[in-house]
């Protein structure tokens, strides 16, 4: 409409300034071939594997057919990125296909990587082989982790070459192109909201409000302000759990932008995501946040209560009342405080914890900083000591250790305190070694989809191999079991992989 107007034609995309949303058809591809398919996603879909093999599967969730009687769609959406309010966004390279009820449960389907849609911005709407192996893996792992997060489907190659800059040389090179189809119950974000508010469109954002309340917080009731403020107390709450859960894995998602931030508190977008190796609070994978470290692994609890102050500020126009909506943010802090000491605890196997096992937690994360120690292998090896104190701990956590020479005397000393500590506290409980060996084994991995791994994944698909992938998704299912078959996987990132963490785009 403002081209007549608008004396330089601009070869722009328009901003989309009233929809919510936007039609899109996915783009033809050239040749499409399927990696992969969840087979526990398919049953819970309801898709048969007769069905995942047909070629109409195929050619539906690589976007080359678009299921009879449905519309897809891109959605309109803001965030602030980085800090910093970044205006709107959208869906830029995900097209929502359709939804499915099965088993009393509500999925949304969408394909990450189908082409251009209105909110594509200047990039093409594509995804490379690289990034999708990275998500479509991880999400599923996450799920098995118990971390709540979006669901993937299938990985599909598209035949097509992509292009893209490879940070590290500055060079632009082919890759070849991928598309996930993701599912989760809804794919709404923090910025879905905000770009209303944004907007001044009040009358839109009570008809979301409503339709998320209405969807998928029925629990709440009727719209009203307390039913408002109520959502928002349950959207800390879940974000707040979410994180805890990252805190606990050890997983840093690197793009805690808001528009990354689901509103069903699911861990979303799984893009320069990385795993601690070595237990470093400082430790970002985003390359491109190396400066200021925003999105660090000890940032993150902080980082969702200022994405909640966006949230608070996007709801407000709906609220209209400061003190309910600060005092659910100041209730995120002191949950925060109870929660944290909860999970530290039962990583270290505490039963009841109490305020006065903060100082052994301090301590002993204080001990993890005296050289790098592998988070994963650290605490699942923790789990072998005896509260007697008969075994030696610090032979028994070597293998955690990426330079054991560093473990000098004076840090010895440190790291033996520790465990007579340790010990101590672990008497005043009344359960006994093997029941506490279960318990920890419960909330600490054996098997996570370090860096490297991943990158191993996608050099070998690279070639034509597609076993690792396979490989590693089975593996990935049972993160707290010993299985034996992937023992190989329950190892330190060897030194050829230092600081090599595969970036996203
Ligand atoms: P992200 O940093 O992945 O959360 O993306 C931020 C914004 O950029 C979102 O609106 C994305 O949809 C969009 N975006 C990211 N990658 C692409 C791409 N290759 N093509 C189009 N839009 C993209
Ligand atoms: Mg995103
Ligand atoms: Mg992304």
């Amino acid at each position: 409409d403002n081209l007549e107007a608008d004396p330089v034609l601009e070869n722009s995309r328009r901003q989309v300034i009233q929809g919510y949303y936007s039609f899109v058809t996915p783009k033809q591809t050239k040749q499409p071939q399927l990696l992969h398919v969840s087979d526990e996603m398919l049953e819970e879909l309801g898709i048969s594997r007769e069905e995942a093999q047909s070629e109409k599967f195929l050619r539906l969730f690589s976007g080359n057919s678009v299921l009879e009687n449905t519309a897809p769609y891109a959605m309109v959406y803001g965030g602030h990125q980085f800090g910093n309010w970044a205006g709107q966004l959208g869906d830029g390279r995900a097209i929502n296909l359709f939804e499915i009820d099965h088993n009393d449960k509500h999925w949304a389907l969408q394909l990450k990587g189908a082409g251009e849609t209105p909110y594509s911005r200047t990039a093409d709407g594509l995804a490379v082989l690289r990034s999708s192996i990275r998500e479509y893996l991880m999400s599923e792992a996450m799920y098995h982790l118990g971390v709540p997060t979006t669901r993937a489907l299938s990985l599909s190659l598209t035949g097509d070459q992509v292009l893209r800059d490879v940070m590290y040389d500055g060079n632009a090179e082919y890759e070849q192109g991928a598309v996930v189809c993701r599912v989760a119950e809804s794919f709404l974000r923090f910025g879905n909201f905000q770009i209303l508010t944004a907007r001044d469109d009040k009358a839109g954002l009570k008809k979301l409000v409503d339709f998320t309340l209405k969807n998928f917080y029925k629990e709440l009731g009727s719209p009203s302000k307390e039913t408002y403020l109520a959502f928002f107390k349950e959207v800390t709450d879940r974000t707040l759990d979410m994180i805890i859960n990252w805190q606990r894995v050890g997983f840093v998602h690197g793009v805690m932008n808001t528009d990354n931030m689901s509103i069903l508190g699911l861990t979303i977008d799984y893009g320069p995501y990385g795993w601690l190796e070595g237990f470093e609070w400082g430790w970002t994978p985003n390359t491109t946040d190396r400066q200021h470290k925003r999105y660090r692994f000890g940032n993150q609890p902080n980082i969702g209560l200022w994405n909640l102050y966006q949230l608070a500020n996007a709801l407000f126009p709906l609220i209209e009342e400061a003190d309910g909506l600060e005092e659910i943010l100041d209730s995120y802090k002191t949950n925060y405080a109870v929660k944290s000491l909860d999970m530290m605890a039962s990583k270290l196997g505490i039963e009841h914890a109490t305020d006065a096992d903060l100082k052994l937690i301090a301590d002993f994360e204080n001990c993890l900083q005296l050289s790098e120690t592998d988070m994963t292998i650290i605490f699942r090896t923790l789990s072998n000591f005896k509260k007697d104190n008969s075994i030696d701990g610090i032979n028994l956590i070597r293998d955690a250790f990426y330079i054991p020479e560093e473990i000098n005397a004076e840090k010895q000393a440190q790291w033996k305190q520790w465990f007579r500590d340790y010990s101590q506290r672990l008497q005043a409980d009344s359960r006994s070694d093997e029941a506490r060996q279960q318990a920890m084994n419960s909330v600490n991995p054996k098997y996570v989809l370090r860096n490297y791994m991943a990158q191993l994944a996608i050099n070998d698909a690279e070639k034509g191999n597609y076993k690792l992938i396979d490989t590693f998704y089975n593996m990935l299912k049972k993160p707290y079991e010993d299985q034996s078959e992937y023992e190989e996987w329950f190892a330190k990132r060897p030194d050829w992989a230092r600081d090599k963490v595969g970036c996203s785009m």
